[in-house]
């Protein structure tokens, strides 16, 4: 896969579509929860403007049924000015439109257009043609910084790549090659942490590291449903019925590999998530009125003694509930472990992962943090992703 990125080739005074990924949450008061994402961007910016690149950006932002005003990225816009004073951003309502058509023709280089949330565009999602002839019509060439959608085979992400010169930008450049270099020979042990709501999005990758990784340390819903599968009671907790099968090739595969899957001994159960306190219990004394919704402390023991003497750490997943504080210690507890480990190269990605340790101290003690949860699984898991495809296939033009 040979993708040219922007600080290695010449773009000069072109009209760029830049696809970024400012999926950021809209507050009740219409500010945005963070501006992370929009920071992340700032050198891909910077430099393209250097050389006087006029600049479109394009981004979606959660998962709108239509053009939902809610999902609209306006508060983006105005936080993105706050970031570059010296710029015009032009918030541009619908860029297929004569008045977005005029914007785009007349735009000045001292001005920087963000089109709306494209994700109020059905096509964007189909991956469909017409709209990626739309899209790339508008200018001419191409830059994806969007690491963590491209995933996706969405019409921004692989179809606009394959119509007009196309480029990797320097956050994307980031983590494409921290993240290959970290994982592609791991230093051994090479520990993983997998957690959060469901093994079926997770599998996969799971599958995939059984000869690779040393150990696999499990929490959330993924815990819960290898532990059901393994005979034991979980009660009403979350799991996933349909992924039995699954969960069972898995553990299979786990011994023939010599790579383990360790499973909590104790967890923290209540009656519901929103509990104020919860009880430990040995895995076998669950009963089936109880919701797991945590690691317990002697689970949280075995798992740091893994991590601090592991030499290559991947994270993804909360270990339980951690929205209500009365179920996160399991998660902190992970988080220090992997922050006191001082030799290990680290990554972390996820959203709820992201968001769980956001507050945090110590967060440059981790080697890289990922933008992106899906993408950064899957990454790991092909070693590409169809975004990344679409952008080898057409950057020598
Ligand atoms: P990420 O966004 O970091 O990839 P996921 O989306 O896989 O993580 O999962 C995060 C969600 O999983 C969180 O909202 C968390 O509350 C939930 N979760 C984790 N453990 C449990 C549990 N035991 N019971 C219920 N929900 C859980
Ligand atoms: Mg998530």
């Amino acid at each position: 896969m040979k993708i040219k990125y922007i600080d290695e080739v010449e773009i000069h005074d072109k009209k760029i579509l830049l696809r970024v990924d400012y999926n950021v949450t809209i507050l009740p008061d219409s500010k945005i929860d963070s501006n992370e994402r929009l920071k992340r961007t700032i050198p891909t910016i910077e430099l393209l403007l250097k050389n006087g690149g006029k600049l479109i950006l394009m981004s979606h932002l959660g998962r709108p049924q239509g053009k939902d005003p809610k999902f609209s990225l306006k508060p983006v816009a105005e936080e993105l000015q706050k970031l570059l004073p010296s710029q015009k951003i032009i918030f541009v309502e619908d860029f297929n439109s004569d008045e977005g058509q005029v914007i785009l023709k007349d735009q000045k280089e001292s001005e920087i257009v963000l089109l709306e949330n494209l994700r109020f565009y059905e096509e964007e999602k189909n991956n469909d043609f017409e709209f990626a002839k739309k899209l790339s019509g508008i200018a001419d060439v191409y830059v994806n910084d969007a690491f963590s959608i491209s995933h996706r085979n969405h019409t921004s992400i692989v179809g606009v790549p394959k119509l007009i010169p196309s480029y990797g930008g320097l956050l994307l450049k980031n983590e494409v090659q921290t993240i290959s270099e970290i994982v592609k020979n791991p230093n051994k042990p090479y520990v993983v942490i997998m957690g959060g709501a469901k093994i079926s999005t997770k599998i996969d990758l799971l599958e995939k590291l059984m000869g690779k990784a040393d150990a696999i340390l499990t929490g959330g819903g993924i815990a819960n449903t290898i532990l059901k599968q393994q005979g034991y009671v979980i009660g009403k907790s979350l799991y996933e019925e349909r992924e039995k099968k699954e969960t069972g090739e898995l553990m299979q595969l786990s011994k023939e590999n010599n790579t383990q899957v360790v499973l909590p001994v104790d967890v923290v159960v209540a009656n519901d998530v929103s509990a104020q306190r919860g009880e430990v219990k040995k895995v076998d004394n669950v009963l089936e009125d109880d919701v797991v919704l945590d690691i317990g402390p002697e689970t949280c023991e075995i798992y740091k003694e893994k991590i601090l003497q592991a030499n290559t750490i991947v994270w993804n997943g909360p270990m339980g509930y951690f929205e209500n504080p009365e179920f996160k210690r399991g998660t902190d507890c992970v988080y220090d472990a992997i922050i006191s480990n001082g030799q290990a190269a680290s990554i972390v990605g996820g959203g709820q992962t992201l968001a769980a340790i956001s507050k945090k101290d110590s967060l440059d003690k981790i080697t890289h943090i990922s933008t992106g949860g899906g993408a950064m699984l899957k990454f790991i898991e092909k070693s590409t992703l169809p975004g990344l495809e679409a952008l080898a296939e057409n950057s020598n033009s």
